[in-house]
């Protein structure tokens, strides 16, 4: 099935296209979804919860002996809830961190009052299976491990799959923020042996923002009791409640999940999660070509992008400027982001949500615009790079 990229899909009242990383342009199905009222203790939302539950697990790869945790919120509160529930007081956790999102990890399990070190990489390097290796041998204390499966920060893409052998090996327990990745990118909970993973409606599965959830192990679950710091963002008492009568323990953002289910349905009806890899690729080859093509470069190699959101250099051109550049876009009914790096100025163009070839081709064509506005001649970043990334 192709999208529906008629006028009626694309945002409404002159709302922009959304190319961020969440929220994003949802689909004029997934919007329509939520005029409803729906009761939390009503037969149809209890097995609202029973479906999202499954569906969820589904794309996790069905993991055996794993169960599926929704918690409202946007994803940091999954990402807290699963460090909460999971790492013991007693235990330690070693964040590998290439980016804002592994950092933000650091400091939630630092403010959790959990032992943690970490492992750091730079922005544009992915986490190191060998060091990880190293790390874990030198340090029996560390109990769990965290790291970022797609680093929003730059747009990179880190080995999951190696990592998690070499956490296996050592015979640790790997926490997944897969925020970012989770619905595009393959990713088989249950033959990378992750302990849990944490991620929202927002991202990939193209729902709105407000639910979260973390995919974990039952028996971690079982075992979890006084670990948590919070009441709300117990995962493990959530699980309980919901087992037990289906309900929630706190106000369910009901129509979001009548979005997000709504959303699944539209996933499936693409293809699944490896159809919407193509055309997320499709959408960032098209992106990085035609800004390459521009004079634009990218922060990362085609080997460690993934097609989630691309990091660009900032010109050194001495007109550029972010927020006229933004502007200029705005106007022409985009939205961008701004760069997250803490080395290199820089700015981001997302490539996922309810967006295919032409949007990136019209984005493309928008910033050629605006270059010509702001007299920007050449949007190469020389000076920069070679000032910060050696
Ligand atoms: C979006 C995102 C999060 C969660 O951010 P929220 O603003 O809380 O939704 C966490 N990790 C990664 C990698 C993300 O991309």
């Amino acid at each position: 099935m192709t999208r529906d990229t008629t006028a009626a899909a694309r945002p409404g009242r002159g709302d922009p296209l959304l190319l961020t990383p969440g929220p994003l342009t949802t689909s004029a199905g997934v919007k329509a979804a939520m005029t409803r009222d729906l009761g939390s203790r009503d037969a149809g939302f209890i097995a609202l919860t029973r479906r999202l539950r499954t569906r969820l697990l589904a794309l996790a790869g069905d993991p055996p002996g794993m169960t599926c945790v929704p918690l409202a919120g946007s994803g940091t509160f999954a990402v807290e809830a699963m460090i909460d529930t999971l790492v013991p007081r007693q235990g330690k956790l070693l964040v590998l961190a290439n980016g804002a999102y592994g950092e933000r990890m650091r400091r939630i399990a630092t403010r959790l009052a959990r032992e943690c070190t970490a492992g750091s990489w730079p922005e544009h390097e992915p986490v190191q299976p060998a060091r990880v290796d190293a790390l874990l041998r030198d340090d029996p204390a560390v109990t769990h491990v965290a790291v970022v499966h797609c680093e929003t920060t730059s747009g990179l893409l880190n080995p999951l799959p190696e990592i998690a052998e070499v956490v296996r090996r050592h015979d640790r327990r790997l926490l997944v923020d897969a925020m970012s990745a989770f619905g595009a990118l393959p990713l088989d909970a249950g033959s990378l042996h992750l302990e849990a993973l944490a991620a929202s409606s927002n991202k990939c599965l193209q729902g709105v923002p407000g639910a979260a959830f973390c995919v974990v192990r039952e028996q971690a679950l079982e075992q979890a009791a006084g670990n948590a710091s919070s009441l709300s963002l117990d995962l493990a008492e959530q699980w309980r409640a919901i087992e037990n009568n289906g309900q929630w323990r706190f106000t369910p953002p009901v129509q979001v999940l009548l979005a997000l289910d709504q959303a699944l349905d539209e996933l499936e009806a693409e293809g699944g999660p490896p159809a919407r890899l193509a055309r997320y690729a499709d959408n960032c080859r098209t992106l990085v070509d035609g800004m390459r093509a521009l004079g634009f470069e990218t922060l990362l190699p085609a080997a460690l992008q993934a097609p989630i959101i691309v990091t660009f250099l900032s010109p050194s051109d001495p007109a550029w400027g972010f927020a006229a550049f933004y502007e200029g876009l705005r106007r022409r009914g985009f939205a961008i982001y701004p760069g997250k790096l803490t080395e290199v100025d820089s700015f981001r163009i997302g490539c996922i949500g309810d967006l295919g070839r032409d949007e990136m081709l019209a984005v493309v064509e928008a910033v050629r615009e605006v270059m010509a506005e702001l007299g920007i001649k050449n949007p190469s970043a020389a000076a920069d790079r070679s000032r910060a990334l050696t």
